[in-house]
């Protein structure tokens, strides 16, 4: 499976948690991050991450052209809904073509969770979804 994993500034601590805590899954599948997101969990972690630029430089966009080339099954984006992003168009448009694609997306940990127990239990049937 290919996960990207993104987090906003104030939910980064919980996002390195995260994946210490889900390590030992994580890292059993092919990663991608934003820049700086990824830059937290790698210098936590063992994990490798394939990071492209931080979300205000366009790193949500290539998430999103990442989605719309088949090349992600599951994004889990750690959104701070209390603070205004400068970004926010491209937050909204990586979501939507997680929508159209039909790609998993967890805005929050609580989903994100489900989302990795579902993955270790290898249930990937939205994979069927995903081709129609
Ligand atoms: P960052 O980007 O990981 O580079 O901070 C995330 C975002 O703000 O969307």
């Amino acid at each position: 499976m290919k996960i990207a994993l993104i987090a906003h500034d104030e939910l980064k601590d919980t996002m390195v948690n995260f994946c210490i805590a889900y390590e030992g899954i994580l890292k059993e599948h092919v990663l991608f991050s934003t820049g700086t997101t990824g830059k937290r969990i790698e210098a936590a972690t063992e994990l490798k991450i394939d990071k492209v630029k931080s979300g205000p430089l366009g790193g949500d966009q290539q998430i999103g052209a990442l989605i719309a080339q088949d090349e992600l099954d599951l994004v889990i984006f750690l959104r701070d809904p209390l603070t205004s992003q400068p970004h926010e168009p491209d937050i909204q448009a990586l979501i939507r073509l997680c929508d159209v694609y039909k790609i998993p997306v967890a805005t929050n940990i609580a989903t994100g969770e489900l989302l990795v127990k579902a993955m270790e239990r290898g249930e990937f049937s939205w994979r069927l979804y995903k081709k129609s």
